[in-house]
């Protein structure tokens, strides 16, 4: 009986997916999921783990320096995987890498070659790609006889119309990687895939799906194909997100430069960690804590959050012409009934209206029986296309050696 790992490498952070493989048509089974947090020198990292019925296996904080970095990280997770499974047999490790550049648009397996050009991605995603790497290198070292394979969360994105891919700056920026690559692509083709499965005739149309969580995307997608995604070069672009800013006048930025004196470290923290709903509110990044809290500063973030949402899905209708379906996922997406209401408020101009029955019980499909739109809500699951991925690495080895 074979598994693979997934991984989910964070700057501080390490999500993992621990699955059983069955035969080459069975999806790989998820029998534990946990994070470790707080990886780093002088702090005290903290391992959660749950099996998939929800019991919880662990929930422990190590000493102070215990866990220094990624490696530390990993071989902790292992020993704490082995103790559970003892019969643990690792055929592949799956990454999640957030950049593949240019280049990458489908899983790739991860040979010296290939790393060295990921690392060429690092000055486009410098919170996300190091950290990734870190977690690559890691299980290199520890597995060095399983077959590791990339994920990327921008590949989804990779065949965008150029009108969607670029930006107005001198070509030479573009020739450069400078372009709008989207991310959440593992979402994306998880809830893609998955309409697939249980709508094919809606999957063939035109459909928008508003990830909605901590990080905040939406993307157009025709024939299950991404054509736009609010993201851009960065994950930074499009919705405001619990502490990054969105869609932003990149004057501001030279604002920031030249009259605040700001350095761009400085600017990074405050487009990336204190803007969005925390700087809006001037409270939290987490909707829970803002929809309980009903102060005006509240109230106009979630607005603002709203606003934006609607503005997209108008956007994106048009350049998808028309729009046939609509997906909300992540967390807020789908567990916040307030916001999915108002982002669907006054719709009905797109044939789009929501039963309110539905939206409160978290129905799957919460449109009405009248509305043109379909509108649905599908928990989206990108640990589960990693562990595909590495099944499907294993396969084709398997098919090789055969
Ligand atoms: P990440 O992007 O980190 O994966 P998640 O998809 O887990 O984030 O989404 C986290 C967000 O979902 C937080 O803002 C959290 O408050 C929100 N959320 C989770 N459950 C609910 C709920 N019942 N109502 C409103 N918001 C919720």
């Amino acid at each position: 009986m074979a598994h693979v790992l997934t991984l989910n490498a964070g700057s501080s952070s390490l999500k993992f997916g621990f699955f059983k493989l069955g035969d080459a048509t069975e999806d790989p089974e998820a029998r534990i999921v946990g994070l470790m947090e707080r990886i780093g020198p002088g702090e005290r990292a903290h391992i959660k783990a749950k099996r998939q019925d929800g019991h919880v296996l662990i929930d422990q904080e190590y000493g102070r320096n215990h866990v220094a970095d990624h490696s530390a990280a990993l071989s902790r997770i292992v020993e704490f995987l082995r103790e559970q499974r003892p019969e643990m047999r690792l055929a592949a490790v799956g990454h999640r890498v957030v950049h593949g550049g240019p280049d990458f648009d489908a899983p790739t397996e991860l040979t010296p070659a290939v790393m060295e050009r990921l690392a060429q991605f690092e000055p486009l995603a410098p919170l996300h790609q190091p950290p990734n790497l870190s977690g690559v290198r890691a299980a290199l070292e520890l597995f060095p006889d399983a077959g590791q394979v990339a994920c990327f969360d921008t590949a989804f994105h990779r065949h965008h119309p150029w009108v969607n891919d670029t930006f107005a700056l001198p070509r030479k920026f573009y020739d450069q990687g400078v372009r709008r690559y989207g991310f959440h692509g593992l979402s994306y083709q998880y809830i893609a895939e998955t309409l697939k499965e249980i709508a094919p005739h809606l999957h063939m149309g035109r459909t928008i799906v508003a990830h909605l969580g901590n990080g905040a995307s939406m993307c157009g997608l025709m024939g299950g194909r991404s054509v736009a995604s609010t993201m851009g070069f960065t994950a930074l672009d499009g919705l405001p997100m619990g502490t990054r800013c969105g869609q932003l006048d990149p004057g501001v930025i030279l604002y920031m430069l030249q009259n605040e004196g700001m350095s761009p470290a400085e600017i990074e923290d405050v487009l990336y960690r204190q803007s969005g709903l925390v700087g809006l509110s001037g409270l939290s990044n987490d909707m829970r804590t803002l929809e309980a809290a009903g102060t005006e500063e509240t109230r106009q973030a979630i607005d603002y959050f709203v606003f934006r949402i609607r503005r997209e899905l108008g956007g994106l209708a048009a350049v998808l012409g028309g729009v046939s379906t609509l997906i909300f996922c992540g967390g807020i997406g789908e567990n916040s009934a307030h916001i999915r209401e108002k982002v669907c408020e006054g719709m009905g101009w797109l044939g789009l209206e929501i039963d309110e029955g539905r939206n409160l019980r978290g129905e799957r499909m919460i449109s009405t029986d009248f509305s043109r739109v379909r509108v649905l809500i599908i928990p989206t699951n990108e640990e589960i296309v990693i562990a595909r991925a590495a099944r499907d690495l294993v396969e084709s080895k398997q098919g090789t050696v055969a």
